[in-house]
């Protein structure tokens, strides 16, 4: 099987640049500095920001040089640095103490490893500089113009194409697993998993349609089509996806087979047998592409990923896997194996909160027939889109914070 396909290999340098050749860094940042070192991961410990008379300074404490650091002005009121090899807990997310003159603080680690802290102000951004950067600390300094009206403040919003500071759920991306050329596994019957994803994928629209209008929802493919791993996470993000649900269905080797049931599967570094037999599983369907080589950055993602488990995005996707437990246990007669973490290229390409779902066993007698009936897989879409709904009202309280 292909069970080195989640082994993490070390990082080597160049993959970094390739990786970050995928963010259109060059064309939208104002100030770029680099010092060309190694490429190994440096700790925030903390951030501070401090108001000055007419400008104020933000101080990252680290362990280690910093590589890269990218400063812009965001809008009107918004400094936006940007660190590239970071890793970072939660507590030094959040460290940062309201100021006065400071509206919010926002940092997360995006696309595996970049550090991106956004400050807004009450006040005008000016100019911004990098004053100090030692292995200890980086120093930005940003000069602060004319005092904001309160809906100035709000509104001088960033114009980035990136989903960073933007957390509402204004699109969700279902990703019906397999298609085309790659039918997943085969079940009992000769059933096939891309039928089945794509039918669920369906319903769950329509459903997410009624329960929640006004969200925008994409769909990674809407027939029986061929769409590569690495693209799926490419649409999602280049649509803005807030959410991203891959859905797929699970086999055993030997039909009929004892084992049932629904898994819910976020990434994380795969440990255990299961874990590794069903990330080999899904990964597999890269056979069906032609252009393996850029699987290997993916691969880098998925170790650097890995030693990221304490990202915002990860959390949420805890929080969404949890809501879709729940709600797939209450609706759905399938039984709940629980939730489970893996390196799954399709849930990588993509930096939002994600979730790819195991149905159930198309190897089981008393699965396949919930898997293939429409009133099956009718509950089972209502269930995923209640997981979802419930999901929501959970990070709209937790975003209002
Ligand atoms: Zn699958």
């Amino acid at each position: 099987m292909q069970r080195e396909l989640i082994r993490y290999r070390p990082v080597v340098q160049g993959i970094i640049l390739v990786f970050l050749c995928l963010i259109p860094l060059q064309a939208a940042f104002s100030s770029y500095s680099s010092t060309g070192g190694q490429s190994t991961a440096v700790s925030l410990r903390d951030i501070t920001v401090t108001p000055l008379s007419n400008a104020a300074t933000i101080t990252f404490l680290v362990t280690g040089s910093v590589q890269t650091v990218v400063i812009e002005k965001k809008g009107t009121n918004v400094a936006q640095v940007r660190m590239k090899s970071m890793k970072a807990t939660d507590k030094a997310l959040n460290s940062a103490l309201p100021k006065p003159g400071v509206i919010s603080v926002q940092a997360h680690i995006e696309r595996a490893d970049v550090l991106v802290t956004d400050v807004r102000f009450k006040r005008e951004v000016t100019s911004m500089s990098v004053i100090q950067r030692t292995s200890e600390k980086v120093v930005v300094r940003i000069s602060l113009g004319k005092e904001l009206s309160a809906s100035e403040q709000q509104s001088g919003n960033n114009s980035s194409s990136e989903p960073s500071t933007d957390w509402s759920l204004s699109t969700i991306v279902i990703d019906p697993g397999h298609g085309g050329k790659d039918p997943g596994a085969i079940g009992i019957g000769d059933v096939q998993e891309k039928a089945i994803t794509l039918s669920v994928a369906k319903k769950l629209r329509d459903e997410l349609k009624k329960s929640m209008p006004g969200v925008n929802i994409v769909m990674t493919r809407e027939n029986d089509s061929f769409v590569e791993i690495y693209k799926r996470g490419e649409i999602a993000n280049k649509k803005k996806g807030k959410l991203f649900i891959s859905i797929h269905c699970n086999s055993m080797p030997e039909k009929p087979h004892p084992a049932t049931g629904f898994e819910c599967w976020i990434l994380r570094p795969g440990k255990s047998d299961d874990a590794a037999r069903v990330a080999s599983r899904e990964n597999n369907a890269i056979q069906y592409e032609s252009n393996r080589k850029k699987y290997d950055t993916l691969d880098a993602e998925i170790a650097i990923l890995g030693s990221l488990a304490q990202s915002a995005s990860a959390r949420y996707s805890e929080q969404l896997a949890a809501n879709i437990r729940s709600a797939m246990k209450r609706k759905t007669p399938l039984a709940d194996r629980g939730i489970h973490q893996a390196g799954f290229y399709v849930l990588v390409g993509a930096s939002m909160p994600a979730v790819l779902l195991e149905l159930g066993y198309l190897s089981n007698q008393k699965d396949v027939k919930t898997l293939k009936s429409t009133s099956g897989q009718q509950k089972m879409a209502k269930a995923l889109a209640e997981g979802i709904k419930n999901f929501e009202k959970g990070y709209a309280e937790s975003l209002g914070d």
